[in-house]
């Protein structure tokens, strides 16, 4: 009946010690691993790609032949000047060219059906593996360049796909086939024909070798560009109220301006390519003219055999025409795929121990026992800290920024292991618990409640998916939120924009806490609200968590005089250690820290 209220998006900070995969993956650094992963992507479609192989096949031979009886017919009607048989040639030629186009079609059709699904089971195991990711890795990367990663670079994997697979399969099977037909028809003119593709081969292996690298930047700066979009539109109150939209402007256009460049280059030296091959063709189309036409006055070829060389000099160019500018938009496809695989090569949250208890928590007591953790090698945030709260009762953490009260409720979610020392929640070591058990009945209401965009009523079941709208409407009177939302004109079916733009930070705390008291945890973690807030809601807020800490063991972050006189112990922490522990009143005896705090800080709340 309890749920986990937590959302994914609340916490910034993950575990250290996580499951190695890096063993069964292939390294997506380098291009022909890549290619190995995207094939076994497609081998899923192994039927249908058949197909398409075949339809390729059709066409490209149905494409040679056309030619060929083009040149037939020049020998036999204009060579030989006889009209008859005409039409059942003619008649030939059109199914020719009708076989063809409907095998280019259906070959289409079939690829665009596997890039699809390709790239459907793409983006869906990258946006499920995105939420087995532990935090710290959302920390590390602009939220706005993984989006590029989940729309930009499969987009270009998609649309790679539906045109590469083919194009480089038809030119294969078009180089070999004109070749073969070429030889068979003159091997000497083949041979002068052949002298331009080694010329080809240099050309486009120079532009290529630095067109790849360039392409890999551009999709590199485009993903720094969207990330950099993301972040000054969800940050544009920020930016707005400290003045800084040159500033913000000016960084834009650096980055915009790194893309054009990268961008431009990658586009220019590619859009060489054709221009070379033109050239070459035109080359070779003149050579074949005038070594052809002489061969044709000693009578050792017929004219019909020369269309077909000339149009064939340009049917096998084209492949490779096709290639070298296949070759340059895989590449970037490669770059797209690479970036996509990095990130399901990002390691998750470590897998629960073999014979972890699937029990969920019953009373919540905690106790910490010599816990020792640092989030860097070297580094220590907590200290040897150990305390218990009995089942039912309540802490609050209270010490400067930096202290290392958030890592207190990170090692007690289980976000971050221990480096020293052992958790216990009722009085079992949390790292013989599964995790889903653990965070079961474990409730959250933290500072910055997240809202999705959706009703308040979605917004408070949240907290527990199954619950009746008139248990969703309890929850809201519970946590005062009900009077402020029956006042709204759409009632609980308001719809809140992103992160609940559009109700008041007060608003949004009471909504957070109604989902809290719909989840109706065993454990309870408070991360109270700092920011300012109108008096009567602060009451409000403060009425219902009272109500919401009543009977659960709660862990408070304390920011509140109210809440923390409230809690039946007080730990001071500064830098890791603990300082000062004890009751409201005892601490003030002591006169220590936390007295001092409350004098500067409390007393004139
Ligand atoms: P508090 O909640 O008391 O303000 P925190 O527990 O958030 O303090 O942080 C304690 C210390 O740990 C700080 O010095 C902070 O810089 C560091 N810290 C917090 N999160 C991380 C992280 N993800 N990686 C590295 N250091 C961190």
């Amino acid at each position: 009946m309890l749920k986990d209220i937590r959302s994914p998006f609340q916490y910034k900070k993950i575990p250290i010690d996580q499951k190695d995969h890096s063993k069964k993956r292939t390294k997506a650094k380098d291009a022909k691993g890549t290619l190995g992963r995207m094939w076994s992507y497609l081998a899923e479609k192994k039927g249908m790609l058949t197909l398409v192989m075949i339809m390729v096949v059709v066409s490209a031979v149905f494409g040679l032949l056309g030619p060929i009886v083009i040149g037939r017919a020049i020998d036999h009607f204009i060579v030989g000047r006889t009209a008859s048989g005409l039409f059942p040639i003619l008649l030939g030629l059109l199914g020719i060219y009708v076989i063809q186009s409907l095998s280019l079609w259906f070959q289409n059709y079939w690829m665009i059906n596997i890039s699809q699904s390709t790239v459907f089971r793409m983006r869906s195991e990258l946006f499920t593996h995105l939420h087995e990711l532990p935090i710290p890795f959302f920390d590390k990367q602009r939220h706005g360049e993984l989006m590029s990663r989940v729309t930009n670079d499969i987009e270009n994997v998609s649309s790679t796909l539906n045109t590469s697979v083919i194009q480089i399969l038809s030119s294969v099977i078009t180089f070999v086939g004109t070749i073969s037909v070429m030889l068979y028809m003159s091997p000497l003119l083949t041979l002068i024909t052949l002298i331009i593709v080694p010329i080809m081969a240099v050309s486009i292996k120079w532009i290529t070798n630095r067109t790849g690298k360039l392409f890999k930047e551009q999709q590199k700066n485009l993903g720094e560009l969207n990330g950099y979009i993301e972040e000054s539109i969800s940050g544009a109150k920020v930016i707005k109220a400290y003045s800084r939209e040159e500033q913000v402007t000016a960084e834009f256009l650096e980055k915009n301006d790194s893309l054009k460049a990268s961008g431009f280059w990658a586009q220019t030296i590619s859009g060489f390519i054709p221009k070379v091959m033109n050239t070459l063709n035109n080359l070779s189309f003149t050579i074949i003219a005038a070594i052809g036409g002489w061969f044709a006055l000693k009578g050792w070829i017929t004219i019909g055999s020369i269309v077909v060389f000339a149009e064939y000099s340009r049917q096998f160019t084209r492949p490779l025409n096709d290639l070298a500018n296949q070759f340059n938009t895989m590449l970037s496809a490669i770059a797209g795929a690479e970036r996509v695989f990095d990130v399901l090569d990002e390691k998750e949250e470590r897998e629960d121990e073999k014979n972890a208890l699937h029990q969920p928590i019953q009373t919540g007591a905690i106790e910490f026992r010599h816990v020792s953790f640092g989030y860097e090698e070297g580094s220590q945030t907590l200290k040897h800290l150990s305390f218990t709260v009995p089942a039912g009762q309540s802490i609050a953490f209270v010490g400067p920024t930096g202290a290392g009260k958030t890592t207190v409720t990170n090692l007690l979610a289980r976000f971050y292991e221990p480096d020293e020392g052992a958790i216990l929640i009722d009085g079992i070591d949390i790292k013989n618990m599964t995790r889903s058990s653990l965070r079961k009945h474990m409730g959250f209401v933290l500072q910055d409640s997240f809202l999705f965009q959706g009703t308040i009523r979605e917004n408070i079941r949240y907290g527990r998916l199954d619950a009746t709208d008139q248990e969703v409407e309890e929850a809201a009177k519970n946590a005062n939120a009900h009077s402020f939302i029956e006042r709204l004109p759409k009632g609980y079916d308001t719809v809140l924009t992103q992160n609940g733009a559009g109700i008041s930070q007060g608003q949004k705390q009471l909504i957070s806490i109604a989902r809290a008291v719909l989840a109706d945890p065993v454990l309870l973690i408070l991360d109270e609200a700092t920011s300012n807030i109108d008096t009567v809601t602060e009451v409000k807020i403060q009425q219902a968590l009272a109500r919401l800490m009543e009977g659960r063991t709660s862990v408070m972050i304390a920011h509140r005089l109210n809440t923390i006189q409230r809690a039946d112990q007080i730990v001071v922490l500064k830098d890791g250690e603990m300082i000062e522990r004890g009751s409201h009143a005892e601490l003030l005896r002591q006169k220590g820290f936390y007295s001092n705090l409350y004098e500067s800080q409390f007393k004139r709340a």
